[in-house]
């Protein structure tokens, strides 16, 4: 009696803490995430989120105004119509989109290549807004924090300290808060309603199927490479889903706009450039084999082909420098931070040498407003040291102590560092040893 008194508690207590219908499925769920903390996840994680996968498509800006245009336009007829939506493209190859919570979507300029027509960008980011809308990502921190698992993960994101922000970016490289891995009922949801939403703004629902067909094309020739068997592993493509979009598809009639010239129009510069993303690709494969002259041949033409794209002269920039050729390094790093200011690699690889050349004040000028951008261990490593030979040991010790919190060789260096900058701890345990 008294346990299923206490469970009958329990689960009351949950049902206060959130019970809620969803806005867009209707179905009655469990909902431990409140909506205030649902926004401030997707605003906190989208400006990172982007860093880390390649920074935003910056070339012709236009394109980037117009995806949030049609993702604007789409979002009015969503059943969350007042989140704070907002899209944008990503300059990376892999044929991939996402969403945060509260409506932060983002879109790859490698998938945007990939499409035909405005029809099939409009279900590319109406699936997107369904997943935001529909709480998946929120739901399923919900579930992880009833399983007892994710608790940690929820309460990270939702911190908001001055350095809070690092403890989840993993210090910026690779490390993740969370990913988005749907489960495959919440992609068929996505699509479902996603492709109701596209219609009711007038787009043809064929669209979405044929996304699903170039999904699932791709994912069956062979020899895929990482990124795209990443990208599965996240939106598994399947012919069932084929199958329910089709079938969704004439449920809704088959009628609709498709904007193709639009589109083409949209993209004709990411299509124009399509050869020296190509050349970028090859330049990082020549690198991978050790074949730097090659790689540095490849990028050369790539940056002939478009000398305006910052991530070219990044890739240069790295190549160089692998071959301790810092002052020609320093150039291309510096190309890269004026053609592209909002991303964070450039400002970083010039900060770095700048503080081997022992200019103290730009090396941290610079490494600085790479950590506002996307905050990573090697440059607060850094900015720890220069403010040592400034004789600022407290804010060395500060900075010191986030690379520690993230381990490896650097965090090891920070360590040490703190072990010279630190009182040694008070040892009662020593004291009390010595009056036995
Ligand atoms: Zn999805």
């Amino acid at each position: 009696m008294f346990q299923i008194g206490q469970i009958a508690a329990l689960f009351s207590l949950l049902i206060l803490a959130g019970c809620a219908v969803n806005p867009v499925t209707g179905k009655k769920e469990l909902s431990l995430i409140p909506a205030s903390q649902e926004l401030a996840i997707g605003t906190k994680n989208y400006g990172p989120y982007q860093q880390q996968q390649g920074g935003r498509y910056s070339v012709d800006p236009d394109l980037g105004r117009y995806v949030n245009q049609i993702g604007l336009k789409l979002a009015q007829y969503s059943k969350r119509s007042k989140l704070p939506y907002q899209f944008v493209v990503l300059n990376n190859d892999s044929p991939n989109a996402w969403a945060l919570p509260g409506g932060k979507i983002a879109i790859n300029r490698g998938l945007l290549t990939l499409l035909d027509d405005e029809a099939q960008l409009a279900a590319v980011l109406s699936h997107e807004i369904i997943h935001a809308a529909a709480k998946h990502s929120v739901n399923q921190m919900t579930q992880s924090i009833l399983l007892g698992i994710g608790m940690q993960a929820a309460t990270v994101a939702s911190k908001n300290t001055d350095y809070g922000h690092l403890a989840s970016m993993g210090a910026g490289l690779g490390g993740n808060l969370w990913s988005a891995r749907y489960g495959r009922q919440q992609e068929l949801e996505s699509d479902f309603y996603g492709m109701e939403l596209m219609a009711r703004a007038g787009y043809h629902p064929q669209a979405a199927v044929e996304l699903q067909e170039t999904f699932v094309r791709l994912s069956q020739q062979g020899n895929q490479a990482g990124w795209l068997q990443a990208l599965f592993a996240s939106h598994p493509p399947s012919t069932e889903r084929v199958a329910k979009n089709k079938a969704k598809a004439e449920a809704i009639g088959n009628v609709g706009i498709r904007n193709r010239s639009a589109y083409q129009q949209a993209i004709a510069q990411i299509t124009r450039d399509s050869e020296a993303y190509k050349a970028q690709q090859q330049a990082i494969a020549a690198a991978g084999k050790n074949d730097i002259a090659g790689a540095l041949g490849l990028i050369d033409s790539a940056i002939n082909i478009q000398p305006e794209e910052a991530l070219f002269h990044v890739t240069k920039a790295q190549l160089l420098l692998s071959q301790k050729q810092d002052s020609r390094a320093m150039a291309a790093f510096s190309k890269a931070a004026a053609l592209n200011p909002e991303y964070y690699i450039g400002h970083l690889g010039l900060g770095l040498i700048q503080k081997k050349q022992k200019r103290w004040t730009q090396a941290a000028s610079n490494l600085k407003k790479s950590t506002q951008l996307l905050p990573t261990q090697i440059a607060i490593y850094h900015l720890g040291e220069i403010e040592l030979t400034q004789g600022n040991k407290k804010q060395a010790i500060e900075y010191f102590k986030v690379a520690q919190q993230h381990g490896g060789s650097l965090g090891e260096k920070a360590q040490a560092q703190l072990q010279d900058l630190l009182p040694p701890p008070v040892n009662t345990t020593t004291t009390s040893n010595s009056t036995q």
